[in-house]
């Protein structure tokens, strides 16, 4: 008998469950040494492959984007929309982490027992607590949009400075004379495609991507380490669902009239693959095709919103960040004021447009916060275990912030819808 055929989203659900059951089988049975040396690595291929094609497409397709967009005039409307959208929906994550983090206590009703071996924990992660001690100035995040040098910034995936290249290029080749920018665009314009086919090819393989990788993280980290944080997770959880659920929904429903069955369903593949991947700069390339294709958001503005998102909007990491400080402050046994929670949504906000779209990227900004209301840095190391759980769910909602602005952007500018292609349908069924 054969098999039905599933959709691609389906596949990469069942091996994320799949995935899961196999590394918990695995760390019980002591076996995470071998999936970890085996089959974690099948996983790191898939995101490698994802990446290469990252750094082109972005270029391409925000120059291709922004020429398409034609007057300057309009690009610099969409932008002030985008960056507002943006900007807003991250203050909003935040103070919906601190609300729930301040209702809920997630640090205050540890048992002395548990919270000594934490601290213990955090002395051994010494490491990582230094490493996230280098924080950049806001001053030094702003100057490093420039590039001295854009070839270097293309080769070592400087995603600020290569979209500024990239808008600057678009912008001037709208400036000069059709005849002479033409040939620039119809080059690119291939070189977009050319990227856009691979993502599809790539996304053949992505179960067994998606499996290697969540076999990998729950055959390391195992259970026990994730009942022990339970508390603080679920409150970093249930407020990453509340900014989506609601902040989105009801942006979409009152700016777009979108519902959001129809937005979430369409956006799910990207939201699985970041959820995997931890990264919403390698989840780019599906997030657009999701917008473009199962949102119908106009190529011009997924181009244009998305590569830009995912570089600086990073609503679920800036609510992870409002949590993790309010947790940890409890857990030091200090009581945050008014000026000091303020204090946190500025700087948690404007440290999410120094976030890189990486895994792991959201816990060294967290220095930054911490270090703005005076909690010990060596509370990085207390949440490090859970860690990697929660880079994977806020960049869920990273890379739906996203497309949630793209959807709201469309929707005010214009009303295009893609007529999506044969190649294309991958992702849609
Ligand atoms: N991993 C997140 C992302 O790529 C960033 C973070 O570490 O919070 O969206």
């Amino acid at each position: 008998m054969a098999l039905p055929k599933l959709q691609l989203h389906t596949k990469i659900l069942l091996a994320l469950v799949a995935g899961a059951g196999f590394g918990l089988a695995a760390n019980r049975l002591g076996l995470a040494w071998l999936v970890v040396t085996y089959i974690q690595p099948v996983g790191t291929a898939f995101v490698r492959l994802i990446g290469m094609v990252v750094v082109p497409l972005v270029f391409a397709s925000l120059l291709v984007g922004t020429t398409s967009l034609k007057d300057v005039r309009r690009l610099g409307r969409i932008g002030v929309k985008t960056i507002a959208f943006y900007l807003c929906t991250t203050a909003i994550a935040v103070s919906i982490g601190l609300l729930l983090a301040n209702l809920a206590g997630p640090g205050s009703g540890l048992a002395e027992q548990a919270k000594s071996k934490l601290i213990e924990g955090a002395e051994r992660q010494d490491g990582a607590a230094e490493a996230a001690q280098e924080k950049p100035s806001v001053k030094d995040v702003l100057l490093n949009i420039i590039p001295t040098n854009p070839i270097r910034a293309f080769a070592e995936g400087q995603m600020l400075q290569i979209i500024f290249f990239a808008l600057l290029t678009g912008v001037c080749l709208t400036l000069i004379r059709p005849e002479r920018s033409e040939p620039a665009v119809r080059f690119f314009e291939a070189v977009n495609d050319v990227m856009v086919m691979m993502v599809h090819l790539i996304m053949k393989v992505a179960p067994f991507g998606v499996f290697a990788l969540i076999a990998g993280v729950v055959a390391d980290f195992g259970l026990h380490i994730l009942l022990l944080l339970a508390k603080y997770c679920a409150v970093v959880v249930v407020g990453l669902l509340v900014h989506m659920l609601l902040v989105y929904s009801s942006a979409l429903r009152l700016l777009t009239g979108m519902g959001a069955v129809r937005f979430f369903r369409g956006i799910r593949p990207a939201q699985l693959i970041a959820f995997s991947s931890s990264s919403s700069s390698a989840t780019l390339p599906v997030t657009i095709e999701c917008t473009a294709e199962n949102l119908g958001v106009s190529r011009a503005i997924c181009s244009f919103t998305l590569p830009l998102g995912a570089t600086i909007n990073m609503d679920g990491t800036s609510l992870y960040q409002g949590v993790s400080a309010v947790f940890l402050a409890q857990l030091y046994g200090m009581d945050l004021s008014v000026a000091q929670q303020l204090a946190v949504v500025l700087t948690a906000t404007l440290a999410s447009i120094g976030t890189a779209g990486t895994p792991g990227a959201g816990i060294v900004t967290l220095a930054i916060v911490l270090s703005s209301i005076g909690v010990p840095l060596q509370g990085i190391g207390i949440i490090m275990g859970v860690e990697r759980i929660l880079d994977m769910c806020r960049s869920v909602v990273n890379v739906t912030g996203d497309a949630a602005c793209a959807a709201v952007v469309a929707a005010t500018e214009d009303r295009t819808r893609n007529v999506p292609t044969g190649a294309l349908v991958l992702l849609v069924r």
